[in-house]
């Protein structure tokens, strides 16, 4: 039957598709080695996990109390039994000890063991009983990945799941996946810009699609609006075709301007960067004319696999995307990883209260021994192939700012003795993100070459918001005067001193938000490249001294609503 389903739009895209819910916890995990320094931390890891199942199987347990047939609660007691067998834990520790395993794998080996000694029992009853021994072990590899699991995708599928990671998007779409519903999530997650880098529909927080959805049902999404439509009727049916229909005559006639400047009605040349996760977009991003990539998040790079790409791996990739922009400009970000995005990433991270206020981004960067060093030179060695710049994130004291510079300092000199080619002088960045950044940044400009506010985590950060966190989406804004202020100052001191200054949150990809932006004196915007035709078109739509003028009573305002009323007053008028 027919039903409506709301959500949160995320990633757009409109998309007509076969329900697929996500499946249960699979193990197909590779040996992973890990480094003997992180054996403590992967053992905790480990009964954390233990610990989370075991509270799950009690709560499951008292849920279903006077609800089972005897023998089903008896399944169900079992389980939580077999959670305190010595022999299925202590085998686990000693393999994560000895290996030294990933927690994991020695998951799996242990698996393995207790397999071929129910493959070896002559009943076929106890030789069934392994499928118990198995439910637990998945529900720890789940606990381990609390949103991770095998996700065998077909196409024309829409995947709804309750939580989707970033890795896990890039593997549905080359399944054909056209689209994912996830029940929880956030339009300002990793996840949201990687399907937005992937061009897929991705609608988040259907909070009944878990619910309400059954495998095989059909499904019609758009990711612009969070629409999700379960078993549409014919009128469904028309929309969609008719929203697919405006959206390509929309590409057409953007399509118009992918040669056309990104300059304003009085003439002021706007500098339009893209954001780019992989060599695919900087192609895109070169098709519509960016003036270069104003933020390569090189954390994608590091996911999805199980150990960390070595110097080589990460060279490769940096210099493929140099050579993709042909003699454009690359910003590459340092590592910008913590204990909440490190899934698969070869980084064993100990569990985190508080993952966006942890051990992250620059930090995590200097806190590892060899890991900025390693990406240093393999930025550094691609800036033989063009210009490439460097960006560290979430920097918060200007100490971290002269480590990272005195470390590119001596990487560049060992570069260069080693005889390779590389360019005189990369260009150290830093994004402007965590409040103390833009408060201390006056004692600290004459270190960077440049600046990138990431509006993204400021507005988290100044606002005390979790930008992932659902609940809050409707307080979590950029139209907060604290947030104008503070940007308005960070480019007023980075033009003070002619150090350019980029913004590379979601914000820059909002054509609404344009006129707003220019008014607070930013000349240069980094953002995806599927939205890049758009923000051009409203960049040609703007005054900028009109906007300037102007500038001053947005910075008065007082309360959001103050801001959003100068945004409807000065909104673009379609040149
Ligand atoms: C930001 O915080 O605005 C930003 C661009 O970085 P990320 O979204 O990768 O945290
Ligand atoms: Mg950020």
């Amino acid at each position: 039957m027919r039903k409506l389903l709301s959500g949160t739009a995320a990633a757009r895209g409109c998309a007509i598709g076969r329900a697929r819910m996500r499946l249960p916890h699979r193990l197909e995990v590779e040996a992973t080695a890990i480094l003997a320094q992180d054996i403590d931390a992967e053992i905790a890891r480990f009964h954390a996990a233990v610990a989370q199942v075991r509270s799950e199987m009690r709560t499951l347990r008292e849920r279903l109390q006077g609800a089972l047939t005897p023998e089903l609660g008896e399944v169900v007691a079992l389980h939580a039994l077999l959670l305190d067998d010595p022999e299925l834990l202590t085998g686990i520790d000693t393999l994560i000890r000895t290996g030294p395993y990933s927690a994991d794998y020695a998951l799996r080996l242990q698996r393995n063991r207790i397999t071929a000694v129910f493959d070896a029992m002559d009943d076929a009853y106890l030789r069934s009983r392994i499928d118990d021994i198995d439910h637990i072990i998945e529900r720890l590899h789940g606990a381990l990945h609390s949103h991770m699991s095998a996700l065998p995708g077909v196409s024309g599928d829409i995947l709804v799941t309750a939580n989707i990671a970033p890795a896990e998007l890039a593997q549905l779409q080359t399944q054909g996946v056209v689209g994912v519903v996830t029940a929880g999530g956030s339009p300002l997650s990793h996840s949201t810009i990687m399907a937005r880098s992937l061009h897929l529909p991705l609608v988040v927080g259907a909070s009944q699609a878990l619910l309400k959805v059954k495998d095989g049902d059909v499904l019609v999404i758009d990711g612009s609006t969070g629409l999700v439509i379960l078993e549409p009727d014919a009128a469904d049916l028309r929309a969609h075709h008719a929203r697919m229909a405006q959206a390509r005559q929309d590409r057409r006639q953007l399509n118009r301007l992918r040669r056309e400047p990104s300059r304003t009605l009085d003439g002021a040349d706007i500098k339009l960067w893209a954001n780019a996760e992989t060599r695919e977009d900087a192609s895109e991003a070169h098709a519509l004319g960016a003036a270069g990539i104003g933020l390569f998040r090189s954390e994608f790079l590091f996911l999805g696999r199980n150990e960390l790409p070595d110097e080589e791996i990460q060279f490769r990739a940096y210099r493929d995307v140099v050579l993709a922009m042909t003699g454009r400009t690359v910003t590459i970000r340092s590592l910008d990883l913590g204990a909440d995005k490190a899934e698969r990433s070869g980084l064993v991270l100990g569990q985190e209260a508080n993952p966006a206020l942890g051990l992250r981004g620059v930090r995590l960067s200097l806190a590892r021994a060899g890991l900025l060093r390693t990406q240093l030179r393999a930025i550094v060695r691609a800036s033989g192939y063009g210009p490439v710049r460097v960006l560290v994130p979430m920097v918060s004291a200007i100490e971290e700012i002269k480590a990272v510079r005195s470390l590119l300092a001596t990487v560049m000199d060992e570069l260069r003795t080693e005889g390779r080619e590389i360019a005189p002088h990369v260009p150290l960045g830093t994004m402007i993100e965590v409040p103390s950044a833009a408060v201390v940044l006056p004692t600290f400009i004459g270190l960077v070459d440049f600046l990138a506010i990431g509006s993204n985590d400021l507005v988290q950060y100044l606002l005390a918001l979790d930008r992932t966190n659902e609940t809050l989406e409707a307080l979590y804004t950029p139209l907060h005067p604290a947030v104008l202020r503070v940007m308005h100052e960070v480019i007023r001191v980075a033009r003070r001193r002619a150090v350019p200054v980029t913004l590379c949150g979601e914000i820059a990809a909002e054509p609404d938000f344009v006129p707003l932006l220019l008014a607070l004196g930013l000349e240069e915007l980094s953002l995806h490249p599927t939205h890049l035709l758009e923000v051009r078109q409203a960049i040609r739509g703007c005054d900028l001294a009109r906007l300037r003028a102007a500038a001053p009573a947005l910075l008065r305002a007082r309360t959001r609503a103050g801001i959003e009323r100068w945004v409807g007053a000065h909104g673009i008028s379609p040149p």
